[in-house]
Protein backbone atom coordinates (compact mmCIF):
# COMPACT_ATOMS: atom_id res chain seq x y z
CA UNK A 1 0.00 0.00 0.00
CA UNK A 2 2.63 2.57 1.50
CA UNK A 3 4.34 1.67 -2.24
CA UNK A 4 1.53 3.05 -4.34
CA UNK A 5 1.33 6.23 -2.08
CA UNK A 6 4.88 7.01 -2.66
CA UNK A 7 4.54 6.34 -6.46
CA UNK A 8 1.69 8.81 -6.21
CA UNK A 9 4.18 11.37 -4.61
CA UNK A 10 6.85 10.68 -6.61
CA UNK A 11 4.18 11.42 -9.93
CA UNK A 12 3.24 14.12 -8.37
CA UNK A 13 6.60 15.84 -7.17
CA UNK A 14 8.00 15.09 -11.26
CA UNK A 15 4.90 16.15 -12.89
CA UNK A 16 5.90 19.73 -10.62
CA UNK A 17 8.93 20.01 -11.98
CA UNK A 18 7.89 19.08 -15.48
CA UNK A 19 5.43 21.96 -15.39
CA UNK A 20 8.35 24.57 -15.05
CA UNK A 21 9.13 24.75 -18.82
CA UNK A 22 6.70 25.23 -21.30
CA UNK A 23 7.99 22.63 -23.64
CA UNK A 24 7.39 19.54 -20.95
CA UNK A 25 4.72 21.42 -19.24
CA UNK A 26 2.04 19.11 -20.70
CA UNK A 27 3.46 15.97 -19.75
CA UNK A 28 3.62 17.56 -16.28
CA UNK A 29 -0.38 17.86 -15.93
CA UNK A 30 -0.66 14.58 -17.44
CA UNK A 31 2.11 12.92 -15.11
CA UNK A 32 -0.09 14.74 -11.89
CA UNK A 33 -3.28 13.40 -13.60
CA UNK A 34 -2.30 9.98 -12.94
CA UNK A 35 -0.58 10.58 -9.68
CA UNK A 36 -3.46 11.85 -7.78
CA UNK A 37 -5.70 9.39 -9.65
CA UNK A 38 -3.22 6.71 -8.04
CA UNK A 39 -3.72 8.51 -4.69
CA UNK A 40 -7.47 8.86 -5.05
CA UNK A 41 -7.50 4.81 -5.64
CA UNK A 42 -4.84 3.67 -3.20
CA UNK A 43 -6.82 5.47 -0.50
CA UNK A 44 -10.38 3.90 -1.40
CA UNK A 45 -8.19 0.65 -1.03
CA UNK A 46 -6.59 1.26 2.06
CA UNK A 47 -10.01 2.88 3.40
CA UNK A 48 -13.12 1.31 1.96
CA UNK A 49 -15.81 3.51 2.49
CA UNK A 50 -19.30 2.11 3.51
CA UNK A 51 -21.41 3.05 0.88
CA UNK A 52 -19.22 3.10 -2.24
CA UNK A 53 -21.61 4.09 -4.86
CA UNK A 54 -23.12 7.50 -3.26
CA UNK A 55 -18.94 7.91 -3.11
CA UNK A 56 -18.66 6.73 -6.67
CA UNK A 57 -21.40 8.97 -7.82
CA UNK A 58 -20.72 12.16 -6.15
CA UNK A 59 -16.67 12.05 -7.98
CA UNK A 60 -18.67 11.23 -11.16
CA UNK A 61 -20.48 14.42 -10.40
CA UNK A 62 -17.98 16.36 -9.74
CA UNK A 63 -15.56 15.02 -12.68
CA UNK A 64 -18.30 15.54 -15.05
CA UNK A 65 -18.73 19.61 -13.71
CA UNK A 66 -14.95 19.85 -13.86
CA UNK A 67 -14.78 18.53 -17.54
CA UNK A 68 -17.48 20.47 -18.43
CA UNK A 69 -16.13 24.09 -17.54
CA UNK A 70 -12.45 23.31 -18.10
CA UNK A 71 -13.79 22.21 -21.91
CA UNK A 72 -15.70 24.97 -22.59
CA UNK A 73 -14.70 28.15 -20.02
CA UNK A 74 -13.06 30.74 -22.67
CA UNK A 75 -9.35 31.39 -22.54
CA UNK A 76 -9.85 34.94 -21.12
CA UNK A 77 -11.73 33.42 -17.84
CA UNK A 78 -8.84 31.05 -17.00
CA UNK A 79 -7.74 32.99 -13.75
CA UNK A 80 -11.18 33.40 -12.23
CA UNK A 81 -11.38 29.51 -12.76
CA UNK A 82 -7.90 28.95 -11.36
CA UNK A 83 -9.09 31.47 -8.04
CA UNK A 84 -12.99 29.03 -8.12
CA UNK A 85 -10.08 26.01 -8.01
CA UNK A 86 -7.96 27.34 -4.91
CA UNK A 87 -11.59 28.26 -3.36
CA UNK A 88 -12.90 24.72 -3.59
CA UNK A 89 -9.46 23.37 -2.21
CA UNK A 90 -10.00 25.94 0.86
CA UNK A 91 -13.65 24.43 1.14
CA UNK A 92 -12.38 20.70 0.70
CA UNK A 93 -9.99 20.83 3.76
CA UNK A 94 -12.49 23.18 5.51
CA UNK A 95 -15.07 20.81 5.40
CA UNK A 96 -12.30 17.53 6.49
CA UNK A 97 -11.49 20.06 9.61
CA UNK A 98 -15.21 20.67 10.68
CA UNK A 99 -16.71 16.71 10.33
CA UNK A 100 -13.38 15.54 11.97
CA UNK A 101 -14.29 18.69 14.74
CA UNK A 102 -17.50 17.84 14.93
CA UNK A 103 -16.56 13.61 15.47
CA UNK A 104 -13.88 14.59 18.34
CA UNK A 105 -16.46 17.00 20.23
CA UNK A 106 -18.82 14.03 20.11
CA UNK A 107 -16.38 11.01 21.29
CA UNK A 108 -13.69 12.68 23.31
CA UNK A 109 -13.68 12.09 26.68
CA UNK A 110 -12.44 14.25 29.36
CA UNK A 111 -8.80 13.35 29.30
CA UNK A 112 -6.32 15.57 26.89
CA UNK A 113 -4.00 13.93 25.69
CA UNK A 114 -0.78 14.61 23.38
CA UNK A 115 -2.21 12.64 19.98
CA UNK A 116 -5.84 14.62 20.69
CA UNK A 117 -3.99 18.05 20.96
CA UNK A 118 -2.25 17.20 17.86
CA UNK A 119 -5.27 16.06 15.77
CA UNK A 120 -6.85 19.55 17.51
CA UNK A 121 -4.39 21.58 16.12
CA UNK A 122 -4.51 20.31 12.38
CA UNK A 123 -8.14 20.76 12.63
CA UNK A 124 -7.96 23.95 13.97
CA UNK A 125 -5.53 24.89 11.12
CA UNK A 126 -7.52 23.48 8.71
CA UNK A 127 -10.83 25.01 9.86
CA UNK A 128 -8.98 28.55 9.80
CA UNK A 129 -6.73 28.09 6.48
CA UNK A 130 -9.56 26.68 4.27
CA UNK A 131 -11.99 29.06 5.33
CA UNK A 132 -9.97 32.01 4.52
CA UNK A 133 -9.12 30.97 1.39
CA UNK A 134 -12.32 29.89 0.62
CA UNK A 135 -13.92 33.39 1.12
CA UNK A 136 -11.21 34.80 0.22
CA UNK A 137 -10.43 32.83 -3.61
CA UNK A 138 -14.24 33.96 -4.31
CA UNK A 139 -13.70 37.44 -3.30
CA UNK A 140 -10.89 36.97 -5.91
CA UNK A 141 -13.04 35.50 -8.23
CA UNK A 142 -15.46 38.40 -7.96
CA UNK A 143 -12.79 40.94 -8.32
CA UNK A 144 -11.04 38.91 -12.09
CA UNK A 145 -14.68 38.48 -13.50
CA UNK A 146 -15.69 42.43 -12.62
CA UNK A 147 -18.81 41.30 -10.70
CA UNK A 148 -16.95 42.92 -7.86
CA UNK A 149 -15.03 46.22 -8.51
CA UNK A 150 -11.02 45.35 -8.98
CA UNK A 151 -9.94 48.45 -6.65
CA UNK A 152 -9.89 48.21 -3.83
CA UNK A 153 -13.48 48.07 -1.46
CA UNK A 154 -12.00 49.87 2.13
CA UNK A 155 -14.65 51.22 4.95
CA UNK A 156 -14.17 53.03 8.04
CA UNK A 157 -11.94 51.64 10.31
CA UNK A 158 -10.89 48.69 8.21
CA UNK A 159 -8.04 47.79 9.81
CA UNK A 160 -9.45 47.34 12.83
CA UNK A 161 -11.80 45.66 12.33
CA UNK A 162 -9.47 43.20 10.77
CA UNK A 163 -7.37 43.24 13.49
CA UNK A 164 -9.98 42.39 16.00
CA UNK A 165 -11.54 39.54 13.82
CA UNK A 166 -7.76 37.88 14.15
CA UNK A 167 -7.86 38.16 18.45
CA UNK A 168 -11.39 36.69 17.84
CA UNK A 169 -9.83 33.78 15.33
CA UNK A 170 -6.79 33.07 18.14
CA UNK A 171 -9.75 33.34 20.84
CA UNK A 172 -12.09 30.97 19.63
CA UNK A 173 -9.10 28.50 18.11
CA UNK A 174 -7.35 28.15 21.58
CA UNK A 175 -11.06 28.36 23.39
CA UNK A 176 -11.98 25.34 21.41
CA UNK A 177 -8.94 23.80 22.60
CA UNK A 178 -9.17 24.29 26.13
CA UNK A 179 -13.08 23.42 25.56
CA UNK A 180 -14.12 26.93 27.13
CA UNK A 181 -16.92 28.91 25.61
CA UNK A 182 -17.01 32.30 24.36
CA UNK A 183 -19.72 34.71 25.46
CA UNK A 184 -22.01 31.52 25.95
CA UNK A 185 -20.54 30.72 21.70
CA UNK A 186 -19.38 27.51 20.85
CA UNK A 187 -16.24 28.45 19.92
CA UNK A 188 -16.01 25.98 17.16
CA UNK A 189 -18.76 27.27 15.27
CA UNK A 190 -17.80 30.97 16.21
CA UNK A 191 -14.32 29.99 14.71
CA UNK A 192 -15.66 28.57 11.66
CA UNK A 193 -17.84 31.76 11.09
CA UNK A 194 -14.80 34.07 11.95
CA UNK A 195 -12.69 32.54 9.25
CA UNK A 196 -14.79 32.87 6.58
CA UNK A 197 -15.46 36.59 7.16
CA UNK A 198 -11.46 36.73 7.41
CA UNK A 199 -11.18 35.60 4.06
CA UNK A 200 -13.66 38.42 2.76
CA UNK A 201 -12.47 40.86 4.53
CA UNK A 202 -8.44 40.39 4.16
CA UNK A 203 -9.11 40.66 0.09
CA UNK A 204 -11.57 42.98 -0.01
CA UNK A 205 -9.08 45.58 0.36
CA UNK A 206 -6.11 44.35 -1.86
CA UNK A 207 -6.90 45.83 -5.42
CA UNK A 208 -5.37 47.04 -8.94
CA UNK A 209 -2.04 45.71 -9.09
CA UNK A 210 -1.53 43.63 -6.26
CA UNK A 211 -4.16 41.09 -7.69
CA UNK A 212 -1.66 38.61 -8.81
CA UNK A 213 0.01 38.13 -5.88
CA UNK A 214 -2.79 37.30 -3.60
CA UNK A 215 -4.11 34.74 -6.38
CA UNK A 216 -0.47 32.81 -5.98
CA UNK A 217 -0.77 33.20 -1.91
CA UNK A 218 -4.95 31.84 -2.07
CA UNK A 219 -3.09 28.95 -3.87
CA UNK A 220 -0.06 28.28 -1.19
CA UNK A 221 -3.02 28.61 1.48
CA UNK A 222 -4.84 26.00 -0.26
CA UNK A 223 -2.22 24.07 -0.02
CA UNK A 224 -0.90 24.86 3.43
CA UNK A 225 -5.25 23.76 4.43
CA UNK A 226 -4.59 20.22 2.45
CA UNK A 227 -1.90 19.55 4.17
CA UNK A 228 -3.67 20.34 7.54
CA UNK A 229 -6.25 18.02 6.31
CA UNK A 230 -3.85 15.12 5.55
CA UNK A 231 -2.57 15.41 9.28
CA UNK A 232 -5.65 15.07 10.54
CA UNK A 233 -6.81 12.12 8.41
CA UNK A 234 -2.64 11.16 8.69
CA UNK A 235 -2.78 10.74 4.38
CA UNK A 236 0.55 10.59 3.35
CA UNK A 237 0.30 11.30 0.01
CA UNK A 238 -2.65 14.39 0.90
CA UNK A 239 -0.09 15.85 3.49
CA UNK A 240 3.08 15.45 0.74
CA UNK A 241 0.79 17.27 -2.15
CA UNK A 242 -0.70 20.02 0.17
CA UNK A 243 3.20 20.59 1.06
CA UNK A 244 4.30 20.92 -2.85
CA UNK A 245 1.28 23.64 -3.32
CA UNK A 246 1.61 25.08 -0.61
CA UNK A 247 5.43 25.53 -1.06
CA UNK A 248 5.50 25.98 -4.82
CA UNK A 249 2.74 28.68 -4.20
CA UNK A 250 4.76 30.32 -1.83
CA UNK A 251 7.77 30.59 -4.24
CA UNK A 252 5.54 32.20 -6.68
CA UNK A 253 4.06 34.88 -4.29
CA UNK A 254 7.92 35.74 -3.47
CA UNK A 255 8.65 35.86 -7.69
CA UNK A 256 5.48 37.84 -7.96
CA UNK A 257 6.65 40.63 -4.86
CA UNK A 258 9.49 40.97 -6.61
CA UNK A 259 8.28 41.33 -9.79
CA UNK A 260 6.16 44.12 -8.75
CA UNK A 261 8.85 45.20 -5.82
CA UNK A 262 6.14 45.03 -3.35
CA UNK A 263 6.74 42.76 0.17
CA UNK A 264 4.27 40.21 1.29
CA UNK A 265 3.28 42.85 4.02
CA UNK A 266 2.71 46.23 1.41
CA UNK A 267 0.41 43.51 -0.41
CA UNK A 268 -1.58 42.53 2.30
CA UNK A 269 -2.30 46.25 3.91
CA UNK A 270 -1.79 48.08 0.55
CA UNK A 271 -5.32 48.57 0.35
CA UNK A 272 -5.57 50.80 3.24
CA UNK A 273 -2.51 52.75 1.81
CA UNK A 274 -3.83 52.84 -1.61
CA UNK A 275 -7.01 54.57 0.13
CA UNK A 276 -5.12 57.16 1.35
CA UNK A 277 -3.14 57.84 -1.97
CA UNK A 278 -4.92 59.51 -3.88
CA UNK A 279 -2.65 60.09 -6.95
CA UNK A 280 -3.55 59.90 -10.09
CA UNK A 281 -1.97 61.40 -13.51
CA UNK A 282 -2.14 64.67 -14.00
CA UNK A 283 -1.27 65.24 -17.58
CA UNK A 284 -3.31 66.71 -20.42
CA UNK A 285 -3.25 66.44 -24.42
CA UNK A 286 -4.87 63.61 -26.84
CA UNK A 287 -2.55 60.54 -27.93
CA UNK A 288 -1.41 61.05 -31.39
CA UNK A 289 -3.95 57.79 -33.65
CA UNK A 290 -2.19 56.45 -36.90
CA UNK A 291 -4.29 53.92 -38.92
CA UNK A 292 -3.55 50.21 -39.56
CA UNK A 293 -1.81 50.86 -43.35
CA UNK A 294 0.46 53.64 -42.46
CA UNK A 295 2.27 51.54 -39.76
CA UNK A 296 3.52 49.53 -42.84
CA UNK A 297 6.66 51.91 -43.24
CA UNK A 298 8.12 52.47 -39.87
CA UNK A 299 7.16 48.65 -39.36
CA UNK A 300 9.03 47.69 -43.01
CA UNK A 301 12.50 49.83 -41.96
CA UNK A 302 12.49 48.50 -38.71
CA UNK A 303 15.53 46.29 -38.34
CA UNK A 304 14.74 45.67 -34.69
CA UNK A 305 10.81 44.95 -32.92
CA UNK A 306 9.87 44.20 -29.55
CA UNK A 307 6.32 42.45 -29.34
CA UNK A 308 4.68 43.37 -26.27
CA UNK A 309 1.84 41.50 -25.29
CA UNK A 310 -0.76 42.10 -22.39
CA UNK A 311 -4.12 41.09 -21.36
CA UNK A 312 -5.84 42.41 -24.60
CA UNK A 313 -3.68 39.71 -26.27
CA UNK A 314 -5.89 37.35 -24.82
CA UNK A 315 -9.30 39.15 -25.32
CA UNK A 316 -8.46 39.38 -28.81
CA UNK A 317 -7.17 35.57 -29.32
CA UNK A 318 -5.03 37.17 -31.14
CA UNK A 319 -1.74 35.20 -30.82
CA UNK A 320 -1.98 33.43 -34.17
CA UNK A 321 -2.01 36.65 -35.91
CA UNK A 322 0.63 38.08 -33.93
CA UNK A 323 2.66 34.79 -34.58
CA UNK A 324 2.22 35.52 -38.55
CA UNK A 325 2.87 38.96 -38.56
CA UNK A 326 6.06 38.14 -36.55
CA UNK A 327 6.99 35.60 -39.32
CA UNK A 328 6.23 38.13 -42.04
CA UNK A 329 9.02 40.88 -40.02
CA UNK A 330 11.59 38.06 -39.81
CA UNK A 331 11.21 37.58 -43.46
CA UNK A 332 11.71 40.97 -43.97
CA UNK A 333 15.06 40.86 -42.47
CA UNK A 334 13.85 42.63 -38.54
CA UNK A 335 14.94 40.73 -35.45
CA UNK A 336 12.10 40.35 -33.32
CA UNK A 337 11.56 38.98 -29.47
CA UNK A 338 8.83 38.71 -27.23
CA UNK A 339 8.96 41.22 -23.97
CA UNK A 340 7.27 39.22 -21.49
CA UNK A 341 6.17 40.71 -18.12
CA UNK A 342 5.44 38.28 -15.10
CA UNK A 343 2.12 39.53 -14.25
CA UNK A 344 1.03 40.78 -18.01
CA UNK A 345 -3.20 39.08 -18.66
CA UNK A 346 -4.65 37.64 -15.72
CA UNK A 347 -2.54 34.72 -13.87
CA UNK A 348 1.05 33.83 -13.88
CA UNK A 349 2.52 32.64 -16.77
CA UNK A 350 -1.23 34.14 -18.81
CA UNK A 351 1.52 35.03 -22.27
CA UNK A 352 3.95 32.50 -21.82
CA UNK A 353 0.71 29.95 -22.30
CA UNK A 354 -1.47 32.02 -25.01
CA UNK A 355 1.76 32.22 -27.10
CA UNK A 356 2.38 28.50 -26.51
CA UNK A 357 -0.49 27.55 -28.14
CA UNK A 358 0.66 29.38 -31.28
CA UNK A 359 3.75 27.55 -31.00
CA UNK A 360 5.85 30.55 -30.57
CA UNK A 361 9.69 29.53 -30.34
CA UNK A 362 10.41 29.64 -26.41
CA UNK A 363 13.45 30.94 -27.32
CA UNK A 364 12.00 34.06 -28.72
CA UNK A 365 10.27 35.12 -25.03
CA UNK A 366 12.26 37.89 -23.38
CA UNK A 367 12.14 38.11 -19.69
CA UNK A 368 11.33 41.62 -17.84
CA UNK A 369 15.22 42.70 -17.19
CA UNK A 370 16.66 41.12 -20.74
CA UNK A 371 13.76 43.50 -22.85
CA UNK A 372 14.66 46.57 -20.77
CA UNK A 373 18.71 45.97 -21.68
CA UNK A 374 17.19 46.11 -25.37
CA UNK A 375 14.28 49.00 -25.68
CA UNK A 376 16.86 51.81 -26.26
CA UNK A 377 17.96 49.93 -29.71
CA UNK A 378 14.86 48.71 -30.79
CA UNK A 379 13.23 50.12 -33.21
CA UNK A 380 9.77 49.42 -33.01
CA UNK A 381 7.69 48.31 -30.12
CA UNK A 382 4.26 46.85 -30.50
CA UNK A 383 2.68 47.04 -27.69
CA UNK A 384 -0.61 44.23 -27.50
CA UNK A 385 -3.49 44.98 -25.39
CA UNK A 386 -1.03 45.95 -22.24
CA UNK A 387 -1.75 48.90 -20.33
CA UNK A 388 -0.53 48.77 -16.31
CA UNK A 389 2.85 46.95 -17.09
CA UNK A 390 3.85 49.64 -19.70
CA UNK A 391 2.25 52.33 -17.43
CA UNK A 392 5.46 54.78 -17.07
CA UNK A 393 4.13 56.43 -14.06
CA UNK A 394 5.30 53.31 -12.19
CA UNK A 395 8.90 54.64 -12.75
CA UNK A 396 8.01 58.47 -12.99
CA UNK A 397 5.43 59.12 -10.69
CA UNK A 398 6.08 58.90 -7.05
CA UNK A 399 2.34 59.59 -5.79
CA UNK A 400 1.20 56.69 -8.33
CA UNK A 401 0.14 53.64 -6.78
CA UNK A 402 1.88 51.49 -9.34
CA UNK A 403 5.23 53.09 -8.53
CA UNK A 404 8.16 51.26 -7.75
CA UNK A 405 6.39 47.68 -9.62
CA UNK A 406 9.45 47.11 -12.74
CA UNK A 407 7.14 47.86 -15.57
CA UNK A 408 8.85 47.08 -19.46
CA UNK A 409 10.11 50.10 -20.19
CA UNK A 410 8.75 50.40 -24.13
CA UNK A 411 9.04 54.57 -24.07
CA UNK A 412 12.61 53.99 -24.65
CA UNK A 413 12.36 52.37 -28.09
CA UNK A 414 12.12 54.66 -31.21
CA UNK A 415 8.91 54.03 -32.36
CA UNK A 416 6.01 52.59 -30.10
CA UNK A 417 2.83 51.15 -31.28
CA UNK A 418 -0.21 50.41 -29.14
CA UNK A 419 -2.53 48.14 -30.45
CA UNK A 420 -5.96 48.41 -28.15
CA UNK A 421 -9.49 49.09 -28.81
CA UNK A 422 -9.94 52.67 -27.42
CA UNK A 423 -9.42 54.50 -24.42
CA UNK A 424 -9.93 51.14 -22.09
CA UNK A 425 -7.86 51.68 -18.81
CA UNK A 426 -5.59 47.99 -17.40
CA UNK A 427 -6.88 46.49 -14.65
CA UNK A 428 -5.43 48.47 -12.23
CA UNK A 429 -8.33 51.27 -13.32
CA UNK A 430 -5.24 54.26 -13.90
CA UNK A 431 -4.49 56.67 -16.91
CA UNK A 432 -1.29 55.30 -18.86
CA UNK A 433 0.61 58.23 -19.53
CA UNK A 434 2.89 56.27 -21.99
CA UNK A 435 0.10 57.01 -24.72
CA UNK A 436 0.35 60.65 -24.36
CA UNK A 437 4.41 60.66 -25.13
CA UNK A 438 5.97 62.12 -28.55
CA UNK A 439 7.28 58.86 -29.83
CA UNK A 440 4.05 57.00 -29.19
CA UNK A 441 1.07 56.13 -32.28
CA UNK A 442 -2.55 54.67 -30.85
CA UNK A 443 -3.73 51.90 -33.69
CA UNK A 444 -7.41 51.76 -32.33
CA UNK A 445 -9.54 48.33 -32.54
CA UNK A 446 -9.61 45.19 -31.83
CA UNK A 447 -5.94 43.35 -31.78
CA UNK A 448 -6.28 40.40 -33.74
CA UNK A 449 -7.79 42.46 -36.65
CA UNK A 450 -5.20 45.19 -36.33
CA UNK A 451 -2.32 42.77 -36.34
CA UNK A 452 -4.18 40.82 -39.31
CA UNK A 453 -4.02 44.20 -41.15
CA UNK A 454 -0.43 44.65 -40.27
CA UNK A 455 0.11 41.06 -41.71
CA UNK A 456 -1.35 41.53 -45.09
CA UNK A 457 0.32 44.72 -45.76
CA UNK A 458 3.73 42.57 -46.20
CA UNK A 459 1.65 40.28 -48.15
CA UNK A 460 0.88 43.17 -50.43
CA UNK A 461 -3.06 42.34 -50.12
P1 LIG B 1 -4.21 45.55 -18.50
O1 LIG B 1 -5.36 44.89 -17.82
O2 LIG B 1 -3.47 46.58 -17.75
O3 LIG B 1 -4.70 46.21 -19.85
C1 LIG B 1 -5.31 45.47 -20.85
C2 LIG B 1 -5.63 46.42 -22.00
O4 LIG B 1 -6.03 45.59 -23.09
C3 LIG B 1 -6.75 47.38 -21.70
O5 LIG B 1 -6.27 48.68 -21.55
C4 LIG B 1 -7.71 47.25 -22.91
O6 LIG B 1 -7.92 48.54 -23.47
C5 LIG B 1 -6.92 46.35 -23.88
N1 LIG B 1 -7.78 45.39 -24.60
C6 LIG B 1 -8.78 44.66 -24.11
N2 LIG B 1 -9.33 43.92 -25.08
C7 LIG B 1 -8.66 44.20 -26.21
C8 LIG B 1 -8.77 43.75 -27.55
N3 LIG B 1 -9.69 42.86 -27.94
N4 LIG B 1 -7.90 44.25 -28.46
C9 LIG B 1 -6.97 45.16 -28.11
N5 LIG B 1 -6.82 45.61 -26.85
C10 LIG B 1 -7.66 45.14 -25.91
O7 LIG B 1 -3.25 44.39 -18.99
P2 LIG B 1 -1.69 44.13 -18.68
O8 LIG B 1 -1.42 42.77 -19.21
O9 LIG B 1 -0.87 45.28 -19.14
O10 LIG B 1 -1.57 44.13 -17.11
C11 LIG B 1 -2.11 43.09 -16.31
C12 LIG B 1 -2.82 43.68 -15.11
O11 LIG B 1 -3.61 42.67 -14.51
C13 LIG B 1 -1.82 44.18 -14.07
O12 LIG B 1 -2.36 45.28 -13.37
C14 LIG B 1 -1.75 42.97 -13.12
O13 LIG B 1 -1.35 43.36 -11.83
C15 LIG B 1 -3.20 42.51 -13.15
N6 LIG B 1 -3.40 41.11 -12.80
C16 LIG B 1 -2.50 40.17 -13.23
C17 LIG B 1 -2.63 38.86 -12.82
C18 LIG B 1 -1.59 37.86 -13.21
O14 LIG B 1 -1.40 36.89 -12.48
N7 LIG B 1 -0.93 38.04 -14.36
C19 LIG B 1 -3.78 38.41 -11.98
C20 LIG B 1 -4.69 39.48 -11.65
C21 LIG B 1 -4.50 40.77 -12.06
P3 LIG B 1 -9.23 48.78 -24.37
O15 LIG B 1 -10.39 48.43 -23.53
O16 LIG B 1 -9.15 50.23 -24.73
O17 LIG B 1 -9.10 47.90 -25.56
Amino acid sequence: MDAFFVSAAILLIVGLKLMGRAATARKGNVLSGIGMLLAVATTLWAFPPKNIWILVSIVTFGSLIGIWTASYVKMTAMPELVALFNGFGGLASLLVGVVEGLKLMHTSDDSVGTGVVFTQVAIVSAVIIGGITFTGSLVAYGKLSRKLPSGSIVFPFQPYVCFALLCFLYWSSCGWIVSQSIFGFDPFYAMIAFSLIAGILFTLHIGGGDMPVVIALLNSLSGVAACAAGLISLNKVLIVAGCLVGTSGLILTLIMCKAMNRSIGKVLLGGFEASETKAQSKSSGKPKTMMAEDAYFPLEAARTVAIVPGYGLAVAQAQHAVKELVQKLTENGAEVFYAIHPVAGRMPGHMNVLLAEADVDYDQLTELEAANARFQETDVAIVIGANDVVNPAAVENKNSPLYGMPILEVFKAKTVLVLKRGQGKGFSGLENELFLKDNVRMIYGDAKKTLTQLAAQFKGE
